[in-house]
């Protein structure tokens, strides 16, 4: 598959062209097919194998076919998506992967990380929030000062998952997935990489997408 091949809509190519980006990375050749056919998805892949892009063409590309709302004010945002990542510095560059990418159009990425004051953060998110990258306490956080509604999550995606059993965030991850509203995994899609696939990756993988999910190595 090239990038021409994955149709994307006229903005995202040209977001994709503008990154200087010719030809798919392996992850990016299987993973865009396989999350564009609407299926749930394991992959393992390291940093640097392009995974940012795989999940973030198919879902940006997906919203468009399907039609965003302009983002308005409003102190309770409902987003769409929602990515999760282990640090301040992963989710940041997935953050603005993300806004490179959907440039130009109705999506606004907005993310949360701890370590800094929530004011600006939140103020952020009721800005207007279809998408919504973060790191686990800090996303909790948000959510369960009511900022964030997850009724309208359709994709949830969990970064380096490795990395975040590794750093103690487990609990934070299943608080996540089953905080109210969070729709099951039978009602979103869920994508989940990992540079490795240990056991405890293995048994998050079935409690958290569905059983027909894709395993891509
Ligand atoms: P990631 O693994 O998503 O963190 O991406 C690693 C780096 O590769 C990032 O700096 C991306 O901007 C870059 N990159 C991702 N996909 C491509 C591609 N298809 N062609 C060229 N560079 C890419």
């Amino acid at each position: 598959m090239t990038f021409e091949e994955a149709a994307l809509c006229e903005t995202l190519s040209k977001n994709v062209s503008k990154s200087g980006y010719v030809k798919p990375t392996p992850v990016q050749k299987h993973g865009i097919s396989i999350i564009s056919a609407g299926r749930d998805l394991m992959a393992c892949a390291q940093t640097g194998s392009g995974k940012t892009a795989a999940f973030l063409l198919p879902i940006l590309q997906q919203l468009m076919v399907d039609g965003v709302a302009a983002s308005q004010f409003s102190e309770i945002q409902e987003p769409e998506v929602v990515i999760v990542a282990p640090t301040r510095e992963l989710i940041n560059q997935i953050f603005l992967e993300a806004r490179k990418f959907a440039h130009g159009t109705c999506v606004r990425p907005v993310v949360v990380y701890g370590g800094v004051s929530t004011g600006y953060q939140i103020r952020e998110i009721s800005r207007g929030c279809n998408l919504l990258c973060g790191t686990p306490g800090r996303l909790l956080d948000v959510i369960g000062r009511g900022k964030v509604g997850l009724s309208k999550v359709r994709y949830l995606v969990l970064d380096e998952a490795d990395r975040m059993l590794d750093m103690g965030f487990e609990p934070d991850m299943r608080r996540l997935v089953t905080s109210p509203g969070m729709p099951s995994k039978e009602n979103r899609q869920t994508l989940m990489f990992s540079a490795t696939y240990p056991e405890d990756i293995q048994k998050m993988a079935a409690d958290f997408l569905k059983s027909d999910y894709l395993f891509l190595a």
